[in-house]
């Protein structure tokens, strides 16, 4: 490495090894000459952008040369009325992955503080803790993906500013009601922030028994996670949101880039959130499809984890990653968990029934045709 850079890059930046997202149907249709191919990798909707969201996307087309209001108030108040709480506690952000870099930029202090999660978890707590100069502690969950909070509180001290949590959890798909959560945060310092990301949530049911939102109401260490990437079908808008704690939210919109979520990302959450019918039918589709997914799964022999969410992880009887290459090869793609230290597991998005037929298709083509 040449020296001078070694000197005007940071540490944290020189030893960073970026997020590995999922691969793209165009990569992938290059590579192996194909038309048709079906994408079952990244949790997207799979019914597509919603028709009423697109018209309003293209209806409001002419306002993007404005700056959009700084601080989304008009997107706050809606998500509010939607969620049925104040919009004071409701930060917007590019993906709720930016609500998590503020998070841990504006609480975390490099060379003194740490932040605690569980073993594997979503990569961005780790790579956007580790990218401020962090220290981030993990504990691994139990073997059949259970939280296991003894080991977790056994982590976090004085100087733990922030505790993450997925719930639904991801890539396991499992849940947690959210008494749990609140006996966890009870039990945090005053000092710390519990964060519970709720991406999947909507696919839990019922969802009453799982949601946290309104725990940040009544707490003053609780911040909760939405996003519009997942049952909102907008991953490509990047929108999503936190719920927290009045004087947390005020710290948040003081410091975040005034301009970050874009004006048409605006105009298409607030679409989106009155779009009952969309989401009427994409929870009963995912809800019907896992099912049906995991029931063909268990039917080859796969250890099939119980999913809250809107993909299944399991344990296919033979090498994990020759099924994902073989697959991918034929034009679908799935996850592979090596990257999340999980070489024997994958997991897979749930699709249309057309998709998902095709799948398991491919998979008995695969595993008992060769
Ligand atoms: C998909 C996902 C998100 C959403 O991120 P966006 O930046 O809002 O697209 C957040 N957390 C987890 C665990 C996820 O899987």
């Amino acid at each position: 490495m040449k020296n001078h850079l070694s000197k005007l890059i940071k540490p944290e930046v020189m030893e960073f090894k970026p997020y590995s997202p999922g691969l793209s149907i165009d990569e992938i249709k290059k590579k192996y000459k194909l038309d048709n191919v079906i994408k079952l990798a990244s949790n997207e909707n799979p019914l597509g952008t919603s028709p009423v969201v697109q018209e309003i996307i293209r209806k409001n087309a002419p306002l993007a040369f404005r700056y959009p209001a700084a601080g989304n108030p008009d997107l706050c108040r809606a998500i509010g009325q939607y969620l049925n709480i104040a919009p004071q506690g409701i930060v917007c952000g590019n993906g709720s992955d930016e609500i998590i870099d503020l998070l841990i930029r504006i609480t975390a202090v490099p060379g003194r503080d740490n932040i605690v999660a569980f073993e594997p978890c979503f990569s961005i707590y780790k790579l956007q803790s580790r990218l401020c100069g962090i220290e981030f502690r993990q504990h691994a969950l139990n073997s059949d993906f259970t939280f296991d909070w003894e080991g977790l509180l056994y982590l976090v001290d004085d100087n733990t500013r922030i505790v993450f949590i997925t719930n639904p959890d991801n890539p396991s798909g499992h849940a947690v009601p959210f008494t749990e959560l609140r006996s966890i945060a009870e039990k945090l310092p005053k000092s710390c922030l519990l964060v519970i990301d709720e991406a999947y949530i909507d696919f839990s049911s019922p969802i009453e028994k799982y949601s946290s939102q309104n725990l940040s109401l009544e707490s003053e260490n609780i911040v909760v996670l939405r996003t519009f990437s997942k049952m909102f079908a907008l991953a490509g808008m990047r929108l999503g949101y936190g719920i927290m704690p009045h004087y947390l939210a005020d710290y948040l919109k003081r410091v975040r880039l005034p301009f970050s979520v874009n004006i048409l990302a605006e105009k298409a959450g607030m679409a989106a959130l009155n779009d009952r019918i969309f989401k009427d039918t994409t929870l009963e589709l995912i809800i019907d499809q896992r099912k049906f997914l995991s029931e063909e799964l268990k039917k080859m022999d796969c250890d099939v984890y119980p999913s809250q969410a809107n993909f299944i992880m399991f344990k296919p009887p033979s090498n994990a990653w020759d099924i994902f290459e073989q697959l991918l090869s034929k034009g679908i793609i799935i996850r592979p968990l090596k990257s999340y230290g999980l070489p024997e597991l994958l997991r897979v998005s749930i699709g249309t029934a057309k998709e998902n037929k095709a799948l398991i298709k491919c998979l008995k083509t695969i595993m008992y045709e060769k």
